[in-house]
């Protein structure tokens, strides 16, 4: 084993989003990092996944590295309409004037997420905070004076602390001896990103339609980011997820959603089935490792509480580690990595329960649930609330963790 013993105070697993963002956090405040990536440096990340990216994210990342959040908020795009079909039926529409509202930093950006990374690249690299590429941790042993790593290449690195954001299969996560527990979704979710067509006059709105006709009945959520769109389409009773998601199909499902400009412009498509899950504890029996983001927490994207509430744990794990590299007795670091773990599993299981709420509302077929949203659809036209809350109600609430230091999620 070849001792690549490393200088920094805190070791990081994983170089995405929550990774980087946890590397910037801690050098906001002083402190250096190593991060340790398994996969290679020319890896290909272009499977879009989070485009919804919440204002308290935007004000984080702007917070640890200035210009990151305007940076991505000028890359990004603020849609200004809210619609909500029903079988075909307008239910709501609203327009905002002044849709991301009137600060520097607006309520929400859509982009996708592997622009989001590309800028958290560029601010590491102003940072001059270095990832180590091919890097796959291994092997972790904790102690209550820090943490050693074994990387699958026999390297060996040493650090007073180590964030596990190796994301949703954590081997870190493993290495303490916590346990994902929740549930998985009943439905699978078809998702695509179809690229935008050039000089297309096309509405800037995010458009929710239950039971689609051009979808053959399915439920279809369209929502633009910078450069395209995302389509959501939920699978229904006999589906064959695999099939659905199959080139052709999906050709077939964008010319009838969008039109047949669109059918050529398919960029990517998964099928998910989504589980809702967080790990049994957030951090190790010695109090020297940190689970953040998918490491931690798997959440249904309905209501995009997943990249959002993992930036804001790694801002609040730097904010605990340093907070412990500067305790003068034992069991002050104990606390504050303690204080860590106890906001944040607050916060997943909020989320958690928000999250669910909207995948169960979604999948919704008990008789109540029915007969509350076609109630709701033949109200509309007479009361604007029936609509609004057709149009509300696929996110789940609104809501934020009732304890939060520095993030809103
Ligand atoms: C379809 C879809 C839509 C979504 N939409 C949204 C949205 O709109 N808004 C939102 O907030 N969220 C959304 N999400 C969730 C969001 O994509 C994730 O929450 C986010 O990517 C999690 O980031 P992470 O850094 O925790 O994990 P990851 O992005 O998975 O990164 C983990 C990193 O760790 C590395 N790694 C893995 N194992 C090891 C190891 N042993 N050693 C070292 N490195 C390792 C991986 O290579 C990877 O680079 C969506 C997800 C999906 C699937």
């Amino acid at each position: 084993m070849s001792g690549d013993t490393t200088a920094s105070p805190v070791l990081i697993a994983g170089a995405g989003p929550v990774g980087m963002s946890a590397a910037l956090a801690l050098h906001a405040r002083g402190i250096d990092a190593t991060i340790l990536e398994a996969e290679s440096a020319d890896r290909d990340r272009s499977g879009s996944r989070a485009i919804y990216v919440h204002g308290s994210t935007l004000r984080t990342l702007e917070r640890v590295h200035p210009g990151l959040g305007t940076d991505l908020v000028d890359e990004g795009l603020v849609w200004p309409t809210r619609r909500t079909l029903f079988r075909g039926a307008e239910v709501f529409s609203r327009t905002y004037d002044s849709p991301g509202g009137s600060g520097d930093i607006p309520h929400f950006t859509s982009v996708p997420q592997v622009v989001t990374e590309d800028y958290m690249h560029d601010a590491l690299a102003e940072a001059g905070i270095d990832i180590h590429w091919d890097a796959e941790v291994d092997i972790v042993e904790s102690s209550p004076d820090g943490v050693r790593v074994e990387t699958a290449d026999g390297r060996e690195w040493r650090g007073e602390f180590l964030i596990g954001a190796d994301g949703g299969g954590s081997t870190v996560r493993k290495e303490i001896g916590a346990n994902f527990e929740g549930d998985q979704s009943e439905n699978a979710f078809l998702i695509a990103d179809i690229e935008e067509i050039e000089d297309e006059q096309r509405e800037l709105e995010r458009v929710f339609h239950y039971d689609a006709p051009a979808a053959d009945g399915r439920n279809v959520l369209l929502v633009p980011f910078t450069g395209g769109w995302r389509l959501d389409i939920q699978c229904i009773e006999g589906d064959d997820p695999e099939e659905l998601s199959s080139e052709e199909r999906m050709r077939e499902f964008i010319r009838d959603i969008m039109g047949e400009r669109y059918e050529d412009n398919l960029q990517w498509v998964s099928s998910y089935y989504f589980l809702q899950v967080m790990a049994d504890t957030f951090i190790d029996d010695d109090r020297r490792v940190l689970l953040a983001g998918e490491a931690a927490h798997l959440l249904a994207p309905f209501g995009a509480r997943g990249m959002n509430s993992g930036i804001a744990d790694a801002d609040e794990a730097a904010s605990a580690i340093a907070a412990a590299i500067d305790a003068k007795t034992d069991a002050v670091v104990r606390d504050e990595v303690e204080l860590y773990a106890a906001r944040r599993e607050k916060a997943a299981e909020f989320n958690l329960d928000a999250a669910g709420q909207a995948l169960e509302y979604l999948q919704g077929e008990d008789p109540v649930t029915v007969l509350q949203k076609e109630a709701a659809a033949s109200l509309a036209d007479q009361f604007e609330t029936a609509g609004e809350w057709l149009d509300d109600a696929p996110y789940g609430p609104h809501g934020t963790p009732p304890i939060v230091s520095t993030g809103n999620y």
